[in-house]
């Protein structure tokens, strides 16, 4: 990691920079001399800068668009095979100080039922989204210095990483909590922590501020730094984000790669994920309420050209979106999905009653995770529940040197279809297993290794009779 001072956030998210870059895209849409140029460099998957990008983003030639998402098929293929991980949301609290306007969790909402998980109620969460098959969570809460401080975050941390059910055991805990100090940082570095994950909302500050009117997140430089401090205090990984829907999605587009230039020349390494959330409808809150909400045609160019600018970092999709739109997000780049979420305080041990309502948003995959796992097997994809690059300490640029040395094909492969067979044994549904076990035997064969591949055949029928990473 680099040691030289970072930027603020107002000059490695320069808005003058953005609005350029907006305008060179505009007027480019049609040049196709540029394009087909911008579309050279895009083969030799090595990324684009955020202008080329805007470039591919604003192209109306339409055999061009044609060829951006064929390219991102290819990269999102090359790069992460047929692999999917998998993942689920866990609510902790929904306290919050904060006046964000797209959010039901804010400070004035009163309509919503509090609710913050003791350690026992955790245990309960925990244990019951460990009989579904989760192996990697994604830990949210709101934020609130005195219900919902770093040491309760912690605490719960160390709870669910110690808890051991049957086969289960959560192996990777991912956090998205709010911005907070280099101190803090440590702290969840210290306890362990998979991706530290923070959403900029918006990257536009004028825009940012209107969404944000009080608390604590309304400090746009504070939050928009958080990735730098997140670094300082040591976490290798980091995911950024925006809500698409807030604000004008080409403006967000080109901030986000701009952030992920910033990372990657100023800490040395890009984000490990993005995510693509869109807004939602939530208990006091209606998107169309909002003006800038994004179709699902837009949405998919966005991604596919997020996958060809920045081919190494994983994305991520939620059950925001519904089967049919993460069907064609999966083609085009979407490397992480979460199955059978709920997005409710305590949601998995117990389902809620009505007239609580502690939702962050409504989801619109509301399949159980086996019924996502069966349809991904279907489409031919393998579900995988692997940690094993965590665990095994390799994060943030050593993870990135195993994804750009091209060996996936030799080690995600057999881990994701190890995984996938742990999943089959202990959780599945027959119709799943059936059908998730065809799949290993045909994607066993395209382990490139013949030694690695005879190590995974042992390995799968030590897993059916009982053995447990
Ligand atoms: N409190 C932390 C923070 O402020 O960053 C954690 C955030 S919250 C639990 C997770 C994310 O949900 C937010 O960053 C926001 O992007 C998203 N979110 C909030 N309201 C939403 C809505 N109505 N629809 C979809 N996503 C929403």
């Amino acid at each position: 990691m680099y040691n030289v001072m970072s930027p603020k956030a107002e000059e490695f998210i320069s808005h003058e920079e953005i609005i350029e870059t907006l305008a060179y895209a505009k007027k480019n849409k049609k040049n196709l001399e540029l394009i087909e140029e911008i579309l050279k460099k895009a083969r030799l998957k090595k990324g684009l800068s955020h202008r080329e990008a805007a470039v591919l983003l604003e192209c109306e030639i339409n055999e061009k668009n044609e060829e951006i998402f064929q390219l991102a098929k290819e990269i999102k293929e090359d790069f992460y095979g047929n692999r999917i991980v998998m993942f689920a949301p866990l609510y902790l609290s929904n306290y919050c100080v904060n006046g964000c306007v797209y959010c039901p969790y804010h400070l004035q909402n009163t309509h919503i039922a509090r609710k913050k998980l003791s350690q026992d109620e955790i245990r309960n969460e925990v244990i019951a989204l460990q009989d579904l098959g989760h192996k990697r969570l994604a830990l949210e809460a709101g934020e609130h210095p005195t219900e919902n401080p770093i040491e309760y975050i912690l605490e719960s941390i160390e709870t669910i990483y110690s808890i051991k059910h049957k086969n289960g055991a959560i192996r990777r805990v991912n956090v998205n909590i709010a911005a907070t100090s280099v101190e803090d940082y440590r702290k969840l570095r210290d306890i362990g922590i998979g991706t530290y994950i923070l959403f900029q909302e918006t990257y536009n500050k004028e825009s940012y501020q209107a969404l944000h009117p009080s608390g604590p997140k309304s400090d746009y430089a504070y939050h928009t730094e958080a990735m730098d401090r997140a670094m300082e205090g040591g976490i290798d990984d980091v995911g950024l984000g925006v809500l698409f829907g807030l604000n004008l999605y080409r403006y967000d587009f080109v901030g986000l790669l701009m952030h992920a230039e910033h990372l990657e020349s100023y800490k040395g390494v890009g984000p490990h994920t993005i995510s693509v959330p869109r807004l939602r409808k939530a208990d006091d809150i209606d998107p169309d309420d909002f003006d800038n909400g994004i179709d699902d045609k837009t949405f998919e160019k966005i991604v596919a050209c997020l996958r060809i600018t920045v081919p190494y970092t994983g994305m991520i999709v939620s059950t925001r979106e519904s089967q049919k739109c993460r069907e064609r997000l999966l083609k085009l780049g979407v490397s992480q999905l979460s199955g059978g979420s709920k997005t409710s305080v305590g949601g998995y041990a117990e389902p809620e009653l009505e007239e609580e309502n502690s939702q962050q948003f409504d989801v619109s995959d509301t399949r159980t995770l086996d019924e996502v796992i069966d349809w991904l097997i279907s489409m031919g994809h393998i579900p995988s529940f692997c940690t094993a690059c965590y665990r095994e300490g390799r994060t943030g640029d050593r993870f990135m040197s195993l994804l750009k040395s091209g060996q996936i094909a030799n080690c995600c492969q057999p881990n994701a279809l190890m995984t996938l067979k742990e999943y089959l044994v202990d959780y599945a549904s027959e119709e799943t297993k059936e059908k998730g076990e065809q799949l290993i035997l045909k994607e066993i064969e395209k382990v490139p290794s013949e030694k690695v591949k005879a190590i995974v055949k042992e390995n799968l029928v030590k897993i059916s009779q009982g053995k447990r990473d």
